[in-house]
């Protein structure tokens, strides 16, 4: 009997055992009937879209919806932003590797021939031809072998910085380092504005001079005002007042093939009532004969004269076209006072011993040199900066 009771309780137990494993495991394949909800305050990521299968034949293209033409925007009226020109101190410095690029053969030449172990009659001949032909013309190149002859004498041996000196302050000394070259562009005792003509040869760059020269002046702190008495060239007036109005400066024009004259008078008049302090006159240069041009030009200052005196007239001359440069150069000397030489596009020609010609053929000092196209290559003359420059190419 106990036997039987035992094996009944027995037979019961393991029958409850297998029932509950059936269904724990029944329960752990069922999914979940409803998505656990997010937590509050948090976001739930978007669902899933259920797979799709790929459509058999493609879909028929839905035509465009018509567009919708947005409103025209009310046109902005947009003031030219005036321009801050860069300084003019060290300009010359900064733009170095214009000239050391175009003066290379002239600078490099120079050093290797001093260089040479030996300087006979030969070795100095090239020196003297290296310097023609780099424009120094015949009188400063016969001062200068001279000068350096004597120093290579009396020095002896020469090491490399020895050459490199002596012919840098050589350089400098037939340039002229105390050379006054001041802009006589600053305004007068008598509070006038100061008058400035800009004088040149059509093509040297003379209206690009004047539109820089008024970036010079303003970065130096001074107001200007134009005058565009290249009434001949038809794209001159419009030209100059494009550079004016960049740096804030008024350009006083006149009708097209006007009297240049009336021109400049009236820019001078204006300056006086604008209160600026330097007015810049840009001069037709079309005339070839002197005649011509001496009446002209003669005529401008004269007529400018009938209010202020003319403080500065700069010659502009193009560098690149050497002995023409300075036959033009000469005939304006003699039509009126040049006071200053702008040397322009002496970035394009190896021939820097320009400077040094034009400036014993006149009597005048460069002033200002252009070494580019773009509005701040205009740079005050400097003979140390300008000799490093050769030297370095
Ligand atoms: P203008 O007829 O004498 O008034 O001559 P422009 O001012 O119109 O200049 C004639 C051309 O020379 C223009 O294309 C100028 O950009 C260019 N020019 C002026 N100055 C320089 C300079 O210093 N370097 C170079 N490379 N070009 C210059």
């Amino acid at each position: 009997m106990e036997v039987l009771i035992i094996t009944t309780v027995v037979v019961l137990l393991v029958c409850a055992a297998i029932s509950g494993l059936v269904v724990r495991g029944l329960k752990r394949q069922a999914p979940p009937a409803v998505p656990p909800a997010p937590e509050p305050g948090t976001i739930a990521p978007p669902k899933q879209a259920p797979p799709q299968e790929a459509p058999l034949a493609e879909a028929p293209p839905r035509e465009a919806a018509p567009e919708v033409e947005a409103p025209p925007a009310e046109p902005a009226v947009v003031e030219p932003a005036i321009e801050v020109p860069e300084p003019t101190a060290g300009r010359l410095v900064r733009l170095r590797s214009r000239l050391a690029r175009s003066q290379s053969s002239l600078g490099k030449g120079l050093l290797a021939l001093l260089s040479r172990d030996v300087l006979d009659d030969d070795t100095w001949d090239e020196i003297e031809e290296t310097l023609i032909a780099a424009d120094l013309g015949v009188g400063p190149t016969q001062e200068l072998v001279e000068n350096l002859k004597t120093e290579v004498r009396v020095r002896g041996s020469r090491t490399p910085d020895e050459v490199r000196t002596l012919l840098r302050d050589q350089l400098i000394a037939l340039i002229g380092a105390d050379t006054d070259r001041s802009l006589h562009a600053v305004r007068q005792p008598d509070e006038r504005p100061s008058v400035t003509l800009v004088v040149g040869v059509n093509g040297t760059g003379k209206t690009t001079t004047t539109g820089k020269l008024a970036r010079v002046l303003i970065a130096d702190g001074r107001t200007v005002l134009l005058g565009a008495a290249d009434t001949f060239r038809a794209a001159a007036a419009d030209q100059l007042q494009t550079w004016g109005e960049r740096v804030g400066a008024r350009t006083v024009r006149g009708p097209e093939g006007g009297d240049p004259a009336s021109v400049a008078f009236d820019a001078v008049k204006q300056a006086a009532g604008d209160d600026v302090d330097a007015v810049l006159i840009d001069t037709a240069g079309r005339l070839h004969t002197k005649t011509g041009l001496m009446d002209e030009l003669g005529k401008v200052k004269r007529v400018v004269e009938k209010q202020s005196p003319v403080h500065e007239v700069l010659l502009v001359l193009d560098a690149t076209t050497g002995q023409n440069g300075l036959t033009q150069a000469r005939v304006f000397a003699e039509v009126v006072d040049v006071t200053g030489i702008v040397l322009s596009k002496l970035d394009g020609t190896a021939k820097g011993g320009i400077v040094v010609q034009v400036q014993r053929e006149l009597g005048v000092p460069v002033k200002l040199v252009g070494l580019g196209e773009g509005p701040d290559d205009l740079a005050p003359f400097d003979p140390a900066a300008f000799v490093d420059a050769l030297l370095e190419g």
